[in-house]
């Protein structure tokens, strides 16, 4: 029995069988063919070219019928790799002369080629790094078939073990056999961590050396509210685990009988309880867990897992249900957030060195007008349909907004004069993500509607402190000063200026941090919506007087850690 610490990134028990997910995306080995096999292996791997080849050549088809041929530009780069003999020669050499499996002679080929190229220090050239990565990975999904469909063939539950995964993996996990998992990266914040919340899979993340403890087909309890892994338990260990699980369940089930009891303070002041989702699939939860709409709903996701965009009916379908099913309550849909942790690979962004500072979310959408307005007018035709609400993430300045506003007027005007209905007055709100609109949050207040902060973002950018990173986890403060100075002095001017605010980012599900956002004023709390009965107790037991009286209080102490001893301590005298 091996017990390890990590990152309690989803909670619940989870007990199964391990499922093995090798660190690459792709197992890659390494090793040396016969001569006499040398023959069969160029034919696999001219095999895996040609189907690659047709792949490109239908996506492209698509593409072109949906969003035109400028947009098809980047299948053509993929399709001249394909076609280029030098790239193929190189590969059919190494397979001749070093021996070398087909696997392994196009793994390393196409890395060398791309790092070559990044390395160039030429942008033009470097932008042609993404090109060779993505035929390579095309070419190795064809011979090795996709490790996905492995897990999408699973006949029984398992608990995934992986170095790392992608907010993509976790979200295809929703139709498979995945009742837990476990990774040796990631924080809290990851997308990854958000999605096994929404998804309700308990998850332990960042345990640095899981991979490396685990066989597959070892027995392991995933304790997601600890954050604790037990590989291979024994009998006593696993019977109290089991009895734990039980009883969170009623623990839960408990809950959910507050579903439609009003959220509000012993001293009367209401606030409202809302849902954080990725997909009109979870909507069905959120109401069961009585939030009362939508705060953030992450279009991206309808992006993910698939090798085309999604077009405008599509899109138009699935918040068009989202919004009718929540009506009369607000549904908030953020605009295409993609970058950073979620990248579509298809889209063929050129490598950053540090993608979370780089041409994500809004700046994507700026730079992509073309994939923009059609986004926006899938929103805009679902907002008759409900009440729903547009929120731009990651705006840093004034420009940015207005640029975003501008292409919105445009995108209204289109429909207009196709006589298209949609709400002329639909409400226009952003995130408060990025320190420099913390700062700016007056001038911004003149131009938005409504603010909702993004502390997942906020934290990472205010200390400077990587949101996926489990190497300096332990340095992602949200009762950091710096962070509730930022939150507080960004409720004040929304107040000021006549507009509401709400929380979308983690923080505003975390029991211990409630009576202090409370206190600062703040008007609305979204959040996964399995921490909503939760939250609402947690609402439901304190005065506002009472919430004031600590906020006020944690202003004046100059680190996190003074701030979590305080609360806790504050928190224990309200349970005896
Ligand atoms: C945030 O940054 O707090 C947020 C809610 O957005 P996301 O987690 O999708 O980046
Ligand atoms: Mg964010």
């Amino acid at each position: 029995m091996i017990e390890l610490k990590g990152i309690a990134a989803s909670p619940g028990i989870a007990i199964g069988r391990t499922f093995f997910l090798d660190k690459e995306e792709f197992a890659i080995k390494k090793h040396k063919i016969d001569k006499k096999n040398i023959d069969a292996e160029i034919f696999r791997f001219n095999e895996a070219v040609d189907k690659s080849r047709f792949e490109l050549v239908e996506i492209k088809k698509k593409i072109v019928e949906s969003i035109g041929h400028k947009n098809a530009k980047i299948f053509d780069a993929h399709i001249l790799v394909l076609n280029d003999p030098l790239f193929i020669e190189k590969i059919h050499n190494r397979i001749k002369t070093e021996l070398l499996n087909v696997e392994y002679a196009v793994w390393i080929t196409t890395e060398e080629l791309s790092n070559a190229f990044i390395q160039s220090g030429d942008s033009l050239v470097s932008e042609r790094a993404s090109d060779i990565h993505d035929v390579g990975r095309r070419i190795l999904r064809n011979l090795l078939g996709n490790e996905r469909e492995i897990l999408a063939s699973l006949q029984e539950e398992v608990i995934v073990a992986a170095a790392d995964l992608a907010p993509s993996d976790t979200a295809q996990m929703r139709k498979e056999k995945v009742i837990g998992f476990v990774t040796d990266m990631g924080g809290r914040t990851s997308h990854v961590a958000i999605m096994a919340r929404s998804l309700e899979i308990p998850a332990v993340v960042g345990l640095k050396e899981i991979t490396e403890k685990v066989e597959p087909g070892d027995l392991l309890i995933v304790d997601g509210n600890s954050g604790t892994v037990i590989v291979n338990p024994e009998n006593d260990v696993l019977k109290k685990y089991e009895k734990e699980k039980k009883k969170i369940r009623v623990v839960a089930s408990e809950l959910i009988k507050l579903k439609d009891v009003m959220v509000r303070t012993v001293d009367g002041h209401e606030v409202r309880l809302m849902a954080n989702i990725e997909g009109p699939e979870e909507i069905e939860s959120a109401i069961n867990h009585g939030a009362e709409g939508v705060g953030l709903y992450r279009t991206e996701f309808l992006y993910l897992n698939r090798s085309d965009l999604p077009g405008e009916e599509e899109q138009f379908e699935a918040y068009k249900y989202v919004v009718d099913l929540m009506k009369p309550h607000p549904v908030t849909i953020r605009t295409l957030d993609l970058g950073g942790d979620k990248f579509l690979s298809h889209l063929n962004l050129s490598p950053e060195i540090n993608p979370s500072l780089g041409c994500r979310g809004i700046r994507l959408c700026l730079n992509r007008p073309d994939i923009f307005k059609i986004h926006l007018r899938a929103i805009l035709r679902a907002s008759i349909f409900g009440n729903l609400k547009i929120m731009y993430p990651l705006i840093s300045g004034i420009e940015e907004l207005k640029r975003a506003n501008q292409i919105l007027e445009e995108v209204k005007q289109e429909l207009t004069s196709k006589g298209t209905e949609f709400n002329r007055d639909v409400e226009v709100g952003i995130m408060i993500e990025v320190p420099s609109a913390a700062i700016i949050a007056d001038f911004l207040a003149k131009e938005t509607r409504f603010f909702s902060i993004g502390t997942n973002d906020l934290i990472q950018y205010s200390l400077a402190i990587d949101r996926v990173n489990e190497k300096i986890a332990y340095l992602y403060e949200p009762l950091h000063p710096s962070v509730l100075r930022l939150i507080k002095g960004v409720i004040d001017t929304a107040h000021n200026a006549g507009i509401e605010i709400g929380m979308c980012g983690e923080m505003a599900s975390d029991p211990l941090f409630i009576p202090v956002l409370l206190g600062m004023g703040l008007d609305e709390f979204s959040m996964g919506s399995i921490s909503v009965p939760v939250i609402k107790e947690i609402v439901r037991n304190i005065s506002l007087v009472e919430a004031k009286g600590l906020a006020e209080k944690v202003m004046n102490f100059s680190s996190a850690g003074e701030i979590e001893e305080f609360l806790r301590t504050q928190l224990k005298k309200n349970q005896t």
